[in-house]
């Protein structure tokens, strides 16, 4: 197997993993980004980011694509759709297999991996995935005009999605196990002001109900613990995320949460091995924190190569 060297590989292409790749090939560095899913990450999932500066409200899509072709203009190689069949971060030069067939080493790793929605854990989650149960508004939205559909979560992220989800369907109730949400006063507003959507709080869903496709969902409410069921077309859940770490459970330093510990400058316990974005240990994950960690990862790699 041909083996090919990179001063510099990223591990993810969302908006962290492409600001370094932009970051790292403007700096003349060679650059490879290795992606195991598409280009754009959780990016791709937003319908609409109205909080990225210097953008007017756009989607997610559009900026990732954006960051794409910026990353590619300066030379960096992107390999998406892949998958990492074996690696080494203990040596001083690094190695990546992919899909069985390629070797990529590098003198430098930035951890760029994200992470991905997470699961309520009900009963029948599992077996209706995709079959009425979506985790993203975007990709799944149009499927369900004109239908009543649930979106389970109280945070930015069920609110906003929530709102965007009012242009396709007839109906939608959020179910927030809380009595309040979790997430800012202009995204409550919104969607408290939108007559397609109610809401039913304290309480959680236990289970969905259906026979091939997602019929309802068995809810519990948490102060009485009284059980009722709920007719719907379709579930949207939003209750946060899990960070990509699997593959560097016991390679990296990582806390309780599964998050990548580093420093500010997102050096990791490893020499040479530096982390960015969603999948580090950190208060606040946007696009604009993502990028942040991106810029300040590749700059960081860029004076370790030149020591
Ligand atoms: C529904 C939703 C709405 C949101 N709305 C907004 C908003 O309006 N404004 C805002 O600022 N933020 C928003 N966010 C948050 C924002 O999208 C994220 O904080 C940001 O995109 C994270 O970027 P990232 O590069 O750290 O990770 P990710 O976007 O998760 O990208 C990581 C990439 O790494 C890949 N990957 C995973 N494992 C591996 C591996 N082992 N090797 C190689 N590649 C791997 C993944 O496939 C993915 O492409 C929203 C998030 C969601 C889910």
């Amino acid at each position: 197997m041909e083996t090919i060297h990179y001063d510099a590989i990223i591990l993810g292409a969302g908006a962290a993993g492409l600001t370094a790749g932009i970051y790292l090939s403007r700096a003349k560095l060679k650059t490879l980004i290795i992606n195991e899913g598409s280009v754009g990450g959780q990016m791709i999932l937003t319908h609409a980011v109205a909080n990225y500066p210097g953008v007017l409200e756009t989607s997610g899509r559009d900026i990732s694509l954006i960051m794409k072709q910026q990353a590619k203009s300066f030379g960096c190689d992107i390999e998406s759709n892949v998958e990492i069949t074996k690696f080494d971060l203990s040596s001083k030069k690094k190695m990546f297999e992919i899909d069985d067939d390629e070797i990529f080493t590098s003198d430098v790793v930035i951890i760029a991996t994200g992470g991905k929605p997470r699961k309520i854990g009900a009963i029948n989650e599992e077996k209706f995935k995709g079959m009425g149960i979506s985790y993203c508004a975007t990709c799944d939205g149009d499927f369900y005009t004109d239908k009543n559909v649930i979106v389970i979560g109280g945070g930015n992220s069920a609110l906003e999605e929530a709102v965007s989800l009012t242009k396709w369907v007839k109906s939608i109730t959020i179910i927030h196990q809380f009595n309040e949400f979790q997430a800012s006063e202009i995204a409550i507003e919104q969607a408290k002001n939108n007559n397609k959507i109610s809401f039913i709080m304290e309480s959680e869903v236990k289970e969905f109900l259906g026979s091939e496709s997602v019929e309802g969902v068995r809810i519990e409410n948490q102060q009485t613990g009284e059980i009722s069921n709920l007719k719907t077309d379709g579930v949207f859940i939003y209750v946060g995320y899990t960070p990509n770490t699997d593959r560097f459970k016991g390679i990296i330093n990582i806390s309780s949460r599964d998050e990548i510990l580093s420093d500010e400058n997102m050096q990791t316990n490893i020499d040479s091995v530096f982390v960015a974005g969603d999948v580090r240990k950190k208060k606040y994950r946007q696009i604009t924190t993502a990028v942040s960690d991106g810029a300040i990862a590749a700059l960081s790699a860029i004076e370790y190569l030149q020591k």
